[in-house]
């Protein structure tokens, strides 16, 4: 045998691949026709501001040396704007990075990994790769979290117990009472990873800065925030954690790539963070077509889960990759959802009106063939 597979870590040949979305590229390739709407992956259509596209350029001129493997820089200026010690803050290519760069810090194998079904797959695929044991527990029929489950759950001793607030992908959110309660029931012995990649989209008694609660708690905890979606930089790759102490933080820094996150990437972060009015800016539109497009979709009858985020969550009525296959030859990108009990159910980003509007025609198309 010469293919290498059996040097494979049985762990990683039994892995599930991501299920990530079809680029620009790959999609013109595979359907002979460019795509109107990707509306696929989360991605903020608005894209960043003139500012962040200049500071990008003018950090173009810098690319032959290595960046700054503290990220001392933008490290300070989040720490500046969230009031944390910059030595409590990890900067990542992305945060699934950093989903990674804990997991590498903190798991052994049979571990066990609790999360939230259904789920951002990293949090689930990242864990197996370590020989981790994970737990998927399922959102209430009604989309709330499921507190008191959780809190049952905790007292099998996991590892970390890892989700996203709003998740994705249903877009429900965790409300604060619910967040205080949960954490209440956390012991030192185990980490809890709050993922908030949709943060800012929160409204309501969903939008609490989870950090300031979890600084009166005794547990290690990381809250994990990216630019990737309200910001508007996905391609850059740039996220970041707010870690419960300096140590934790010190650990991730070593089982992260040094030099993983790019200088572009820095230069374009720093500037977005200092902008946060294109941003809000962008984050409105996008909610106000949200609701658009929930309305039209519950007129015609289709289940929609509530969302706090720039995607909903519905039901498509039969097999998800079917009817995104349908889409796709209408020129419209969404992404089937591939987790069991969720095999009917697709995930649409919010893109630009008239996007949503491909897709609000595409989708009366393919539904008034059933
Ligand atoms: C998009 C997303 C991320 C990853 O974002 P990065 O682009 O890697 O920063 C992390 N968690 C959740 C829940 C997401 O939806």
């Amino acid at each position: 045998m010469t293919d290498g597979t059996h040097l494979i870590r049985p762990e990683v040949q039994n892995l599930p691949t991501y299920n990530a979305g079809l680029s620009l590229e790959r999609f013109a390739c595979l359907y002979g026709t460019p795509c109107r709407a990707k509306l696929d992956s989360n991605e903020n259509p608005y894209g960043p501001s003139e500012r962040v596209i200049a500071a990008i350029r003018s950090s173009a001129a810098g690319v032959a040396f290595y960046p700054d493997a503290g990220n001392f820089i933008l490290r300070k200026s989040i720490g500046k704007k969230v009031n944390l010690a910059e030595d409590r803050i990890v900067i990542g290519n992305g945060s699934e990075d950093l989903i990674g760069t804990i997991y590498r810090a903190i798991l052994q194998p049979g571990d066990k990994v609790i999360t939230i079904c259904p789920s951002f797959g990293l949090h689930e695929i990242g864990a197996l790769a370590f020989g981790a044991q994970v737990q998927k527990l399922t959102l209430e029929d009604d989309w709330r979290f499921p507190v008191e489950r959780l809190c049952n759950s905790l007292k099998d001793a996991p590892k970390i117990l890892i989700f996203s607030s709003p998740s994705n992908p249903a877009g429900s959110a965790i409300t604060q009472s619910e967040f205080e309660y949960l954490t209440s029931s956390i012991g030192p012995e185990m980490l809890f990873v709050f993922d908030e990649a949709y943060f800012e989209f929160l409204t309501g008694d969903v939008r609490f800065d989870a950090y300031k609660w979890l600084e009166g708690c005794d547990f290690p905890w990381v809250s994990l925030r990216t630019l990737s979606k309200a910001y508007g930089l996905a391609g850059a790759r740039i996220g970041y954690a707010l870690c419960s102490d300096a140590r934790l933080a010190d650990a991730l820094m070593k089982t992260r790539n040094p030099f993983g996150v790019n200088a572009l990437a820095v230069a374009a972060a720093i500037e977005a963070l200092g902008d946060d009015d294109h941003m809000t800016n962008s984050v409105e539109r996008i909610t106000r077509e949200r609701e658009r497009i929930r309305d039209h979709m519950v007129t015609r009858e289709f289940e929609v889960a509530p969302s706090h985020a720039n995607f909903l969550f519905f039901n498509t009525g039969r097999k998800a990759t079917d009817f995104a296959e349908e889409l796709r030859h209408q020129g419209v990108l969404i992404k089937a959802w591939l987790e069991e009990p969720y095999l009917d159910w697709a995930r649409v980003t919010v893109g630009l009106p008239e996007q949503n509007d491909a897709f609000l025609t595409g989708l009366d198309h393919v539904s008034d063939q059933l």
